[in-house]
């Protein structure tokens, strides 16, 4: 399985990264993907975020650096269980990629029906392209259901490869989150969540899991640039 896209990365404008914009071009041209994403966090709630300004700014920076692809977006943070995000509406749509998480200090655990109901209403909000680490074990849902709406949205669900070692007990979660993609044709993207250059492009722990269960490729949809930008083109599309 070979990834060329990376869909989730963060640069040290979010305060809890620590690698630059051009660091991770770096790392990304090294590893020979195709297309970087840069997702750092929506201004406002968490503690790290960058200024308003940061994002209206992207779209002053390349759109290829040496051969390789640029996409600048952002990873919202998922606010209630009505689906609202802390996207601010102005910068959309100049926001190529719009990634939902649930993060805390922003969103509290709260129980499993709540969850799936915070999931079940993402799947309602036309900005977002991409369910971000959803694998979360404190943040659990019934994945069955949620899948299933992922599919009926065109949303894609991201398998995190930094949630199989930083967030503790998310690997078994993942795994069955991936199955259900699988019996339910729900798309998916594999990101690393970089928080530095060492990270970029980093899949390993996500393919392997994939691997095992022997994960449709056609599903995935950050295999290539060109299949990542029509997801996008389409999803976006039918809003
Ligand atoms: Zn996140
Ligand atoms: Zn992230």
């Amino acid at each position: 399985m070979n990834i060329l896209v990376d869909t989730h990365t963060h640069t040290l404008a979010s305060t809890h990264a620590y690698s630059t914009l051009y660091e991770n071009i770096t790392a990304a041209k090294a590893k020979g993907l195709q297309m970087l994403c840069v997702t750092d966090h929506a201004p406002g709630y968490l503690p790290d975020t960058p200024h308003m300004w940061h994002f209206r700014n992207m779209r002053d920076l390349p759109r290829e650096v040496d051969g390789l692809k640029m996409l600048y977006g952002i990873e919202v943070s998922i606010m209630d269980t009505d689906g609202n995000t802390d996207l601010p509406e102005e910068l959309y749509p100049g926001l190529e990629v719009v990634i939902a998480s649930i993060h805390r200090p922003v969103y509290m655990p709260k129980t499993k029906e709540k969850h799936t109901e915070t999931w079940l209403n993402i799947m309602k909000n036309p900005t977002v392209d991409i369910c971000g680490h959803s694998g979360n074990p404190l943040f659990q849902y019934d994945i069955e259901p949620v899948i299933r709406a992922a599919k009926e949205a065109g949303k894609a669900i991201e398998i995190n490869n930094h949630s199989f070692k930083f967030r503790k007990g998310s690997g078994e979660i993942c795994r069955k989150i991936a199955i259900a993609c699988k019996n339910e044709g729900t798309k998916i993207v594999v990101g690393s969540d970089a928080h530095s250059l060492f990270q970029i492009g980093k899949f390993d722990d996500a393919i392997k899991m994939l691997e095992e269960i022997d994960f449709p490729e056609e599903l995935i949809m950050n295999l290539t640039a060109e299949k990542f930008e029509n997801f996008l083109r389409e999803r976006r599309a039918k809003q």
